[in-house]
């Protein structure tokens, strides 16, 4: 097993790269924070698995954070890129792979209207909150307390001092005067939604939530919830933006849109979408989507947008998805995965919630087994006890995304075989926990 002592090639390389960017890393999370150990270089990828530096194999259930739905490098997805790798790289000009990419969307998402493809989650957030507010001329957009929408500066916000309506942002850097043109709500409270809704009804430009929120644990909304907040929008002519940067082509083609039946006025997606390379999309109402440039006064560009190796790779994970009915499949792998976890998990106190092909372990609320769905009811223990079973299995060979509020993602690639061994590692890992002995090294 490989310990993380000081000279183990993963520690070396973080030594370097801890000179090079900020905290060693280009995204937050990647640097395994309060995880006691320094996060593993990964050298190489294939179906289920990650391979370190030192060619030590791990069961990944990070999967990039969601996009490789068909797991790493598909066969079938890896032929289309190298095809494309010799074909061209970008043109920034018009060219058919995005085409085909959008009508294929619009094929399988009939109440899209029109899209725009950009090259990341963020991106597709921002651009909508652009058309939103060029279109209603209106200012302010509200958003739900535990949902995330990218890095854009407005979203950064969360509710302050537990005050629904107050938002403060929640990153330096942020100038408060962009903070307040947002406005926090909890999830899972019509009346607190009702209230800070009626509030500032005259200045609000859009709604937006991830309809099944997953960047802060795994809280699935009750779908009577749901349609009361898209009922109030439609009532009061406030749009309503689905974020299905993580739902969408996740839990269904047509993401939660499909699985609930309430059609957005814009939708953004992302992730699956590129099929592992950097793509995103923003999309709706035909009347709102020709208000973006060069048709309508709406900027918004790119030089890499549409990039043709994310198209074609998207295409090819979305139609290939289709074509086994990936979804059903991905399901029953998770289930199947609940199921035999589940009584392991309850053990420890612990619980294994999932949605599809999402899910989340986290602590047991105390004396109830009602589900968690707002970030306020997530347990105070929830990150001393995931950082134990993340570290008890990453020395066992199972990489989990190393965050306790992060989600695990199933795979197509996920064979049986690496479901009963996930179970055997999970097992092994909660026997250690319990009688701890849990390798973890020593600062
Ligand atoms: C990942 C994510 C984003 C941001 O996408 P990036 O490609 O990381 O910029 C936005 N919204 C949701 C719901 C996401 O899960």
């Amino acid at each position: 097993m490989t310990e993380n002592t000081k000279n183990d090639l993963s520690s070396q390389l973080f030594q370097r790269a801890l000179k090079v960017a900020p905290g060693g890393v280009h995204s937050p999370v990647r640097s395994f924070k309060g995880m006691d150990r320094a996060p593993i270089f990964f050298a190489k990828s294939e179906g289920a698995y990650l391979f370190d530096v030192e060619g030590k194999r791990y069961i990944d259930y990070c999967q990039s954070f969601g996009p490789l739905i068909l797991g790493h490098r598909d066969p079938e997805v890896q032929e289309v890129v190298l095809e494309m790798i010799h074909t061209s790289w970008t043109f920034g000009a018009c060219e058919p792979y995005s085409l085909e990419l959008g009508e294929w969307l619009k094929e399988n998402i009939p109440w899209l209207g029109k899209l725009r493809f950009v090259s990341s989650g963020t991106e597709a957030v921002m651009s909508a909150l652009r058309v939103a507010r060029g279109a209603t001329g209106r200012e302010k957009i509200l958003k739900f307390d535990g949902c995330y929408h990218g890095h854009v500066d407005s979203l950064l916000v969360s509710a302050g001092s537990g005050l629904a309506g107050e938002a403060v942002p929640s990153s330096a850097g942020i100038s408060a005067t962009v903070g307040k043109l947002t406005v926090v709500c909890p999830l899972d409270d019509e009346a607190e939604f009702n209230r800070v809704f009626e509030e500032n009804q005259c200045e609000l430009a859009a709604v937006i939530i991830e309809p099944l929120p997953a960047n802060y644990g795994l809280l699935p909304q009750r779908l009577e919830f749901l349609k009361f907040v898209a009922d109030k929008c439609k009532k009061n002519n406030v749009l309503l933006i689905f974020d299905e940067v993580i739902s969408g082509f996740r839990v269904a083609l047509g993401g939660m849109a499909e699985i609930t039946g309430i059609i957005p006025d814009l939708v953004c997606y992302g992730k699956i979408l590129g099929g592992g390379f950097p793509v995103g999309c923003y999309g709706g109402r035909q009347d709102l989507m020709d208000m973006v440039a060069p048709l309508g006064p709406v900027y918004q560009a790119g030089t890499l947008s549409a990039n043709p190796i994310g198209m074609r790779a998207g295409l090819a994970t979305l139609k290939k998805m289709k074509r086994i009915q990936g979804w059903e499949l991905l399901k029953a792998k998770t289930e199947h995965l609940k199921k035999e976890l589940q009584p392991l998990l309850h053990t420890q106190n612990m619980n294994m919630v999932s949605f599809e092909s999402l899910f989340w372990i986290h602590e047991k609320r105390e004396n109830t087994d009602a589900a968690i769905r707002s970030n306020h009811l997530i347990p105070k223990n929830q990150a001393a006890g995931f950082k134990k079973l993340f570290l008890n299995a990453l020395n066992k060979g199972l990489y989990l995304a190393p965050n306790a509020y992060e989600v695990g993602f199933m795979s197509a690639a996920h064979s049986s075989e690496v479901l009963a061994e996930t179970v055997t590692i999970i097992k092994s890992a909660l026997f250690d926990i319990q009688n701890d002995k849990f390798g973890v090294r020593p600062s």
